[in-house]
């Protein structure tokens, strides 16, 4: 096992998918000497859970362009790591169920045009020749996008985790940050334990930290003194859907369709800790008193 590195330029705390991505895109840049902290196993956290649908569609036209550059991106780390994404891309359809949502859809799709998108209105009767499963009864049209479909978000993990290793990045696992200071020269410091053990770790010193705590980054703030605002959406969809049907999406419910989803969802989309053997939400305390994800 390496040694945790005593000085650092940038540490990144979290290994799921956000934290793995900004450490491979942090060595894209240039930024090698990087490490990243996990304090179980990559993906323990609500990536774990995701179902992976890829999505291009967003009100919000920046997310929307960030959620095309990522499809292409599952591509490139698939690629450049050797490790398999399951990228499955099985086109979109985005259910309207009465006129005002339909207008919606008119409307994003028109957005989606100088987005670059290659949209597509559907009858309902188009959309129930792509996706037999619904009651057309419910619905006045649809939007069809081609582009979307589900990855494997633990390989996504891996495969980013895997580029930025092979660009010089670290990703150390079993390592909890319990606490941060920042000295008057604004060097930080992230002191970690091995949560196995409860084995003091030591400190690393870098000049810049990155909370990528996902569901815990509002703990992971208050090591320092940030107050990272985090949500957890609460429903428990389940479908009997297969892999290769479109991704679906209703306006009153949301439907995802991906690997597992019936599953992963059901048991994810909850405010308590799931029984996920290793999940951070069952990690008994190890032994010190600091404040930071207790
Ligand atoms: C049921 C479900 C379905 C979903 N479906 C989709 C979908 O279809 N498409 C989609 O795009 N998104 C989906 N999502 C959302 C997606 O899963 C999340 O947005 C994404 O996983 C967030 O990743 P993250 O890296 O921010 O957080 P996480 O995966 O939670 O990672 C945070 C990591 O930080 C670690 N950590 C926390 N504190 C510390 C510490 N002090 N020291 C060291 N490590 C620490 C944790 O152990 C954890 O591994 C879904 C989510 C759920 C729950």
């Amino acid at each position: 096992m390496v040694d945790l590195p005593r000085e650092t330029q940038v540490v990144v705390i979290g290994g799921g998918v956000v934290g793995a991505s900004v450490l491979y895109h942090l060595t894209k840049a240039g930024w090698t000497d990087v490490v990243l902290l996990e304090r179980t196993e990559l993906t323990a956290g609500s990536t774990w859970h995701s179902a992976g649908g890829m999505h291009t569609l967003n009100a919000d036209p920046n997310v929307a362009k960030l959620q095309q550059y990522t499809i292409e991106l599952y591509k490139e780390i698939e690629e450049v790591s050797g490790q398999d994404c399951g990228i499955t891309i099985t086109g979109g359809i985005m259910l309207a169920d009465d006129e005002r949502r339909m207008d919606w859809l008119r409307n994003a799709h028109a957005r989606g045009r100088y987005l670059g998108m290659e949209t597509e209105l559907l009858s309902v009767a188009e959309a129930k020749e792509l996706l037999p499963i619904f009651d057309e009864k419910y619905f006045v049209g649809a939007m069809y996008d081609a582009h979307e479909g589900h990855v494997d978000p633990s390989g996504v993990t891996h495969a980013f985790a895997k580029a930025a290793g092979d660009n010089g990045a670290q990703v150390h696992r079993d390592t909890w940050v319990r606490a941060l200071d920042r000295s008057s020269e604004g060097i930080w410091h992230v002191h970690t334990i091995r949560t196995s053990t409860g084995e003091d770790l030591g400190t690393i010193a870098c000049e810049h930290v990155v909370n990528a705590g996902g569901l815990w980054a509002r703990e992971v703030g208050r090591c320092w003194l940030w107050n990272t605002p985090t949500f957890l959406p609460k429903t428990s969809p389940k479908s009997p859907l297969t892999t290769k049907q479109p991704a679906t999406k209703f306006f009153t419910a949301l439907t995802l369709v991906a690997k597992s989803t019936c599953a992963k969802k059901a048991e994810g989309f909850c405010s308590e800790p799931t029984n996920m053997t290793g999940a951070p939400g069952h990690l008994k305390k190890p032994p010190g008193n600091s404040g930071c994800n207790s």
